[in-house]
């Protein structure tokens, strides 16, 4: 999973970012409201977390202009601004959440799992395929009841797919989810990690879909 953070506070900025990697999730920063409207329009994301007063460009421009060309991201907007017509102009904008500052960071991530497990279509925390299981809520996966030790980017990876389990996740776009922007990344890297999780949860359960990309399945194992 990878989130984009628009906020120009850098000490704020830092705090976030640390405390969503130290959840495994891949998170590119931008401290403007140009870079950051540039990064939510033509990258992938799981969700967004956008602050409203940025130099060069405000967060309610930036969020219309995403929505009127499509862009489904689920945002959270974070901002000082308490004012309940603020919050409305932002609903209307098209976000999802709304955080208002000072906030605890334990908060903002709760609510960034939910709503990105509300966008991938799950109403329950728990998804099950086959002997893994993710609570969407807390992170954590399970393999036939046992806590599954996962290193940042296996996590990515099998969250991705757990969270649309049994469609073909397309390999770009996968690979988009597990990279940060500027991260080096090998051409291989992508089967390297699907191996190891094949080797932790059992290789029937990530199906190849030669030319198009990855399924976790757990119909084999219902069998
Ligand atoms: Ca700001």
């Amino acid at each position: 999973m990878r989130v984009l953070l628009v906020e120009d506070d850098s000490d704020l900025a830092n705090g976030i970012a640390r405390a969503l990697r130290a959840e495994n999730f891949a998170v590119d920063v931008a401290a403007n409201g140009e870079d950051g409207g540039h990064l939510g329009a033509t990258e992938a994301y799981d969700a967004a977390v956008l602050d409203l007063g940025l130099p060069k460009r405000d967060g309610i421009s930036i969020l219309t202009e995403w929505r009127a060309s499509g862009r489904a991201l689920p945002v959270l907007i974070l901002t000082a601004r308490d004012a309940w017509s603020d919050k409305v102009q932002g609903f209307k904008a098209g976000a999802d959440d709304y955080l208002v500052k000072p906030f605890r960071v334990e908060e903002l991530v709760m609510r960034l799992r939910a709503l990105v497990r509300r966008a991938a279509g799950h109403a329950a925390s728990i998804i099950q395929c086959g002997p893994v299981s993710f609570d969407a809520q807390t992170g954590q996966f399970e393999h036939d009841g046992l806590p599954l030790k996962l290193t940042a980017f296996e996590w990515r990876v099998l969250s991705c797919l757990i969270l649309r389990k049994e469609i073909v996740v397309d390999r770009m776009d996968l690979l988009e989810r597990v990279y940060e922007q500027d991260a080096d990344v090998d051409s291989n890297s992508l089967e390297v990690i699907i191996g190891r999780l094949r080797r932790k949860i059992g290789p029937e359960l990530i199906e190849t879909v030669r030319g198009r990309g990855y399924r976790l399945t757990g119909e084999s194992a219902c069998d």
